[in-house]
């Protein structure tokens, strides 16, 4: 089938481990003020406008055999270093079926699949993705229901319910927080955060930089339908 992403980003050395190869996929449900990737936001193609007037296209659709061919031309450098594929966006979750598609093609070639999700996903949509990963990066962006649902739009309990299942499931993950000031960085947020995560759980408290703010400029300030 064929899916939507933005960017494909190769050499890549935060997503997880080794040398990656990271793939962005379009569409979020949410829309985290602090989001460093707007241009992943809408499903839509959209155009972004440079400060000079040049404009590029944002958005590609892939039929996932030939993103999966175009991923695997560094499988060799990846392999070498432990590395792999990450994916992520946007909620690449927000594209499941094309997801596990691709992750199937790649693992059969014997490459690492990671994926950073916001858990913001139906349940067997989730649980199909994820257990085709060998790493997940899990964000658990707050930890009272009432001030997600305000400042990102979404339903802490879907994301909840769906750690819930990964937390039993064996597949090896770590949580990711970024940390929001005024949001989520209190240290009664950070320790009602870690209350609601549980033990034994490697957490990762990611540090704030306004990283999307010229790209959000470069689409005209919208950040598109969701
Ligand atoms: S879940 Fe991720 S991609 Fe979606 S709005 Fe929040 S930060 Fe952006």
């Amino acid at each position: 089938m064929t899916g939507r992403i933005f960017e494909i980003r190769e050499f890549t050395l935060h997503d997880g481990p080794g040398i990656r190869t990271t793939v962005f996929l379009k569409g979020c449900p949410l829309r985290c003020p602090w989001c460093h990737n707007p241009e992943g936001l809408s499903s839509e193609i959209q155009t972004m406008t440079r400060a000079d007037g040049s404009t590029a296209v944002c958005g590609e659709d892939w039929e996932s055999g030939a993103l999966a061919d175009e991923l695997l031309r560094n499988a060799d450098i990846m392999a070498q270093s432990g590395g792999g594929v990450t994916f992520s966006g946007g909620e690449p979750l927000a594209q499941a079926t094309f997801l596990c598609e691709v992750a199937d093609i790649l693992r059969a070639a014997g490459v690492s699949c990671a994926i950073e999700t916001s858990g913001h996903a139906d349940a067997p949509d989730y649980r199909a993705a994820i257990s085709r990963m060998d790493f997940v990066y899990q964000d658990i962006k707050h930890h009272d229901p009432g001030e997600f649902r305000r400042i990102c739009g979404g339903d802490l309990a879907l994301v909840l319910d769906n750690y819930a299942w990964l937390r039993s499931s064996g597949v090896p993950f770590a949580v990711r927080v970024p940390c929001i000031p005024g949001v989520n960085d209190s240290p009664a947020d950070r320790a009602a955060l870690l209350r609601l995560v549980g033990p034994g759980v490697t957490v990762e408290f990611l540090p704030y930089h306004p990283g999307g703010e010229s790209k959000r400029r470069m689409l005209g300030g919208r950040q598109g339908p969701m």
